[in-house]
C-alpha cells in the first residue's frame, strides 16, 4: 500500500511531491508538467510579487478560504522555496519569472528529487476502511491517503482533461460547473473590420467591469482585459464595452473640419467597425441625435459575449471550497482524501496567480500530509 497517493503530475502535483518524499505520483500522460511546461510562453510567470492584500483582488471564490490559503504559503513563500529547489527569480513589474526565462527549468527543479511516477490514468476512487483503492486502465493501486491535483479541464491536450471532477463526485464531492477563464471571448456582432486593433477597453456585466488592453480578433477580442473578464461569462450573456469617452462639445469646437474617424482618440479602423459610415462624416456635420449615438457606441456599447473554450487558459468552477479545510486541504467528506490546483472552485487573473494558488494549495496539503 502506498502512504499517500497523488494523483496529476501538473503543477500542484509536482510541488506536493517535493515535499513529501513517500508520495508517489499517478499521471495520465508519458510525461508531468506538460501544462507547466507552455506557462508564460514557454517562460513560466510562477508567482507575483505582491503583498498578499494586493493578490487577493485577483481572485475569484471563497474570498475567507482564498485568504487563509494565501497567507499559508504567500508568494514570498513559493520565491525562497523555488531559490531553495535552485530557481532564483526574475521581475517582470510583479511577475516573477525564472531567471532563465525556461519554464523547464522550473519543472526539472520540481522533479529531481525524483519522485516515484506511475504512468496510467485514474479511473475511479473507492473509498475503504483502511484507505483507498483506484483503478487505472492497468492496475488497482492502493493507497493511504490521496491528493486529487489533477487539474480544471482547460487546454485538455495536456491531460488536464475534467476527469477529476468525476472521481471527486464518485466520493461524494459537489462540482461547481466548470466554464472557460483566462479565454478569448467571441462578440456579436463581432468587429473584424478591425481585426488585429489593440486598445485599452472597459469590459462590463453588470457591476462587475475590468479595464486592459484587448486585442481585436476575427471573431471578438483577446488579450489581458478579455482574460481577466471571461470567468464572468457563463454562457452567452449580454454586456457593454467601453473604449473611449468622447468630448463630444470639445471636439466640435477644437476639429469641427476634421473627419471623425481621424479626430477621435482611438485607432480609425475602430472607429469605422464601431460607427459605420458616420465614421466618414465631418465633425462639423454631425447631428445631435448622431452625436448622442456616437457617445453610446464608444461609452457603452453592447455585445451578446460568451468566452472560446479551446483559447481558456484555466478553468472558473470545480470542487466547492465549502467541502474542504482550507488548513490542510483535506476533504470534510471523506478523511484521506485532499485537494490541490486548478481542480478547487477557485480561479485568477493573468499574472503567476493560477501557478501561486497551485503551489499554496498544494503546501498545505503536503505539510498536513506529512504530519
Ligand atoms: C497556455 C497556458 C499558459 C499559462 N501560463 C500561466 C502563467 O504564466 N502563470 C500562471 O500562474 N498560470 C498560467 N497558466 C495556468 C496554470 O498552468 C495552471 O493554473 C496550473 O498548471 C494548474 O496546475 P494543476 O496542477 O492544478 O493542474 P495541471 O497543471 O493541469 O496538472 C494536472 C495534471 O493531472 C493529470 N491528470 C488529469 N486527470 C488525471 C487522471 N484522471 N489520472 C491521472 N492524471 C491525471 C494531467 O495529465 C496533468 O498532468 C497557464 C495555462 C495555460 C494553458
Amino acid at each position: 500500500m502506498i502512504d499517500t497517493l497523488i494523483i496529476g503530475g501538473g503543477a500542484a502535483g509536482l510541488y506536493a511531491s517535493s515535499l513529501l518524499p513517500d508520495a508517489a505520483i499517478l499521471e495520465a500522460n508519458s510525461s508531468c508538467g506538460r501544462k507547466l511546461l507552455l506557462t508564460g510562453g514557454g517562460r513560466c510567470n510562477y508567482t507575483h510579487s505582491s503583498s498578499v492584500t494586493d493578490l487577493l483582488e485577483h481572485y475569484h471564490g471563497s474570498l475567507p478560504f482564498i485568504r487563509k490559503v494565501l497567507y499559508s504559503h504567500t508568494p514570498a513563500d513559493i520565491i525562497q522555496r523555488m531559490e531553495n529547489l535552485g530557481v532564483f527569480p526574475e521581475d517582470e513589474n510583479g511577475k516573477i519569472f525564472p531567471r532563465s526565462g525556461r519554464a523547464e527549468d522550473v519543472l526539472n527543479a520540481l522533479l529531481q528529487h525524483n519522485p516515484k511516477i506511475i504512468h496510467g490514468k485514474a479511473l475511479s476512487i473507492t473509498k475503504e476502511e483502511d484507505g483507498f483503492t483506484v483503478e487505472t486502465e492497468k492496475a488497482a493501486i492502493r493507497a493511504g491517503r490521496i491528493l486529487l491535483a489533477s487539474g480544471g479541464n482547460a487546454y485538455p491536450h495536456t491531460g488536464s482533461d475534467g476527469s477529476g471532477y468525476h472521481l471527486a463526485k464518485c466520493l461524494g464531492h459537489s462540482v461547481t460547473p466548470p466554464r472557460p477563464a483566462l479565454a478569448a471571448i467571441a462578440l456579436e456582432p463581432s468587429l473584424k473590420d478591425a481585426e488585429g486593433v489593440s486598445i485599452e477597453a472597459e469590459l462590463k456585466k453588470g457591476k462587475k467591469a475590468v479595464l486592459g488592453m484587448a486585442v481585436i480578433t476575427k471573431r471578438g477580442i483577446s488579450g489581458p482585459a478579455s482574460e481577466d473578464f471571461s470567468y464572468l461569462l457563463s454562457g452567452k450573456e449580454e454586456i457593454t464595452i467601453r473604449f473611449a469617452d468622447p468630448d463630444m462639445k470639445a471636439l466640435r469646437k477644437e476639429k469641427g473640419a476634421m473627419l471623425l474617424k481621424n479626430a477621435l482618440p482611438l485607432p480609425p479602423r475602430l472607429v469605422q467597425a464601431l460607427l459605420g459610415s458616420i465614421a466618414e462624416n465631418r465633425i462639423g456635420n454631425i447631428s445631435k441625435k448622431e452625436e448622442q449615438y456616437i457617445y453610446e457606441r464608444l461609452s457603452g456599447c453592447h455585445f451578446n459575449a460568451y468566452p472560446i473554450p479551446a483559447s481558456a487558459m484555466s478553468t472558473a468552477g470545480g470542487i466547492k471550497t465549502a467541502e474542504i479545510n482550507p488548513e490542510t486541504m483535506e476533504s470534510k467528506l471523506v478523511p484521506g482524501l485532499y485537494f490541490a490546483g486548478d481542480i478547487i472552485d477557485v480561479d485568477a487573473d493573468c499574472g503567476g496567480y493560477s501557478l501561486t494558488w497551485a503551489f499554496a494549495t498544494a503546501f498545505i496539503a503536503a505539510k498536513a500530509l506529512r504530519r
